[in-house]
């Protein structure tokens, strides 16, 4: 206990880190060069490190905190299930009541017919299972032929071997070999990168009449899913152009395919609706879920499937697939207990109506930074693009990621979590935040802009 509560001296613990902890997404050499900031506590939006530095915490964690730090319901669920039972699995017919609960409690808030929960402990996992999930549902329908699974350039669905092959990250993909055979990519719906001289609406058909042509070209009797997340998150807070899902929803109908909606960043409030999906007015069949399902209290993911699809796969025999921790007890309880917050603190209702609006507004301002090429945002997931040039939305002259992340180092400095990728900056804030706690990011996320602007200008990439 001492460790963790009392802990010894910052370089101490940094020393220890680079020793012995491999972290992800990381260069380690940098990061032993330079020592990991250590986080110590959180409550709220705010976090405290080690030296007693206060951060705004305007990522939660990685797209996860949704109710925000300190909530000792999720504490004390978590203690009463553990005391009551700490494990049990839900394979060879044995099920218990967190697991029925939430199963039950996720059909209730799923849109439509999306009535199933298969569970999992992560994105990665609950990508993975649905990779399994559609072939084995195809082959069920007799059609063992329908395998690919089409995906995005630059989307993200997690790191394992296969949810990294449905990702469209190329250095990803670059180590490993990856991807998996039988999974193929489109281009994402990025006008501010990719749309050249077409208006983002037109941009948005061509890239959503991509799928179309994919589909075609492997034939529809090869073809077993689409994946894609609401609103990319992971690759930088894209929010496609508002034509774009209307024709993917009309692509999907017409072929017989099924749509996987990502929902691990958008669902559970992120959009100021539920799922992402119901912002976006589309019908998926698949749901993936993780993140806010717990607020990152304690890992849990899954897949929502409709009830068409669990019919089938429940007529097919026995599914050769699982998790020990598929449906861990308190994951569970943790979960329900994150639900009830937000549901009974109204926090979809707050992200809609009052947290998005004012950051939207807000957040637009950023545009008028002469570094900025366009600030955009939907609930609450935000992002901007640095540019050298905004009428021409120019890309710098220097390895892509060298003005974000002196950005993003900028703005940790000045006590705000934002993120980049590559040269935007996003962040994606806790449902709870507060229109002046929004004040607050805005201004910091200002500072670090401009001064990343000055550097830029010192090292004559502006
Ligand atoms: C984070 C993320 C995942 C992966 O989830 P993990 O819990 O990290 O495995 C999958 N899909 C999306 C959209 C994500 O943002």
């Amino acid at each position: 206990m001492n460790l963790i509560f009392n802990h010894p001296p910052t370089d101490e613990m940094q020393a220890l880190d680079a020793a012995h902890h491999l972290h992800p997404f990381t260069d380690g050499e940098k990061l032993a060069h330079a020592g990991a900031r250590v986080i110590t506590r959180a409550n709220g939006v705010i976090l405290t490190d080690s030296d007693g530095n206060e951060l705004l915490d305007a990522m939660a964690g990685l797209w996860c905190v949704n109710i925000g730090y300190g909530r000792d319901e999720l504490a004390e669920a978590a203690r009463a299930q553990m005391r009551q039972l700490p494990y049990y699995n839900t394979f060879f017919h044995t099920t218990h009541m967190p697991a029925v609960s939430l199963s039950a409690r996720l059909a209730d808030l799923a849109p439509g017919d999306l009535d199933h929960f298969f569970f999992a402990s992560s994105g990665s996992e609950a990508n993975d299972t649905n990779i399994r999930l559609v072939r084995h549902y195809w082959a069920a329908k007799g059609k063992p032929e329908k395998q690919v699974i089409i995906s995005r350039e630059n989307a993200y669905h997690g790191s394992s071997v296969g949810s990294a092959s449905l990702g469209g990250m190329a250095q990803m993909h670059a180590q490993g070999g990856l991807p998996i055979p039988g999974v193929a990519h489109i281009s994402e719906p990025n006008w501010f990168a990719l749309g050249g001289d077409l208006d983002p609406d037109e941009f948005g058909i061509r890239c959503a009449m991509e799928l179309e042509q994919k589909i075609v070209e492997f034939g529809e009797d090869k073809v077993a899913a689409f994946i894609a997340e609401p609103v990319q998150g992971a690759g930088g807070v894209i929010i496609p152009p508002k034509t774009y899902w209307p024709e993917i929803q009309r692509i999907c109908d017409r072929y017989e395919i099924l749509l996987i909606a990502d929902e691990v960043i958008c669902g559970f409030g992120r959009t100021g609706e539920w799922f992402g999906c119901q912002t976006m007015g589309i019908r998926p069949q698949i749901m993936t879920i993780a993140k806010g399902v717990t607020s990152g209290y304690l890992p849990l993911g899954g897949s929502i499937v409709s009830a068409e699809v669990a019919d089938v796969l429940n007529g097919a025999g026995e599914f050769f697939h699982g998790y020990t921790y598929s449906g861990h007890p308190v994951a569970c309880a943790v979960a329900l207990e994150n639900l009830r917050i937000i549901e009974e603190e109204r926090l979809i209702e707050h992200v809609r109506d009052v947290a998005a609006p004012y950051l939207s507004e807000k957040w637009a301002g950023l545009a008028e930074h002469p570094m900025v090429g366009e600030a955009c945002s939907l609930g609450l997931m935000a992002s901007l693009a640095l540019t050298p040039d905004k009428a021409k939305r120019a890309a710098f002259d220097a390895p892509k990621g060298t003005v974000g992340l002196r950005c993003r180092e900028a703005s940790f400095a000045g006590g705000l979590v934002m993120r980049h990728v590559g040269d935007r900056m996003v962040i994606s804030p806790p449902l709870i935040i507060t229109p002046a706690e929004i004040d607050v990011l805005v201004e910091r996320a200002w500072a670090a802009i401009d001064s990343a602007y000055g550097w830029a200008k010192e090292e004559g990439l502006i």
